[in-house]
Order: structure tokens, then C-alpha cells, then sequence
């Protein structure tokens, strides 16, 4: 396995019953890397509109924040690794 696949926590996505509303510290880190628009639309490459709606409902119990953080800012953390079959590869470095 190469170095950059280096992970410390598989963590389980699980998914809430309804959409999740993304706090405004969230959408204004996502509008300064490019993922979401003025409007506040989500547009992250290779994700279809499919995929994005289905990670607005998801969210994983942090194991380096310690709390339940929804999918979307798990993405876009710096310690998010990938995803594979229903789980997030988090380095788990300190937050
Ligand atoms: S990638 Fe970030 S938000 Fe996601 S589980 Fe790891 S530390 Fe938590």
C-alpha cells in the first residue's frame, strides 16, 4: 500500500433521515475552495447531483472532533483520506 493511503480510523457513514442544514462557517469554507456557488449550491467535481444530494443526509461520528459531523465538511476536511464502501478513511490527525 503507498504512503498517501495512510489512515488511522475507518469511520461509518451513517445517514439521517432528513436533509442536513450546513452551518454558515461550512458554506463559506466551501465558497473559498470553489465547492459551492454564490447561491449556495453545491458543485464538487466528479460528484453528480445524485451523489451530492445523498451526502447531505449522511454524517459520521467524528473520532478526532467527537461529535457527529455531517458528510459534506467530513469532505472537505483536512484529514478526510477517501471513501470506500460506506466508510470514510480519516488520517485522524488532530483538528
Ligand atoms: S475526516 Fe475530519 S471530520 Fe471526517 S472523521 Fe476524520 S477528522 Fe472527522
Amino acid at each position: 500500500m503507498s504512503d498517501d493511503l495512510q489512515f488511522k480510523y475507518e469511520v461509518e457513514i451513517k445517514t439521517a433521515d432528513k436533509k442536513q442544514k450546513l452551518t454558515n462557517e461550512v458554506k463559506d469554507e466551501l465558497k473559498a475552495s470553489g465547492m459551492m456557488d454564490e447561491k449556495g449550491k453545491l458543485k464538487i467535481n466528479g460528484v453528480s447531483a445524485k451523489m451530492l444530494k445523498r451526502m447531505k443526509q449522511e454524517f459520521v461520528d467524528c473520532p478526532v472532533l467527537k461529535r457527529e459531523v455531517q458528510f459534506v465538511p467530513c469532505f472537505v476536511c483536512p484529514n478526510f483520506q477517501s471513501r470506500v464502501t460506506g466508510k470514510v478513511l480519516c488520517k485522524g490527525d488532530k483538528l
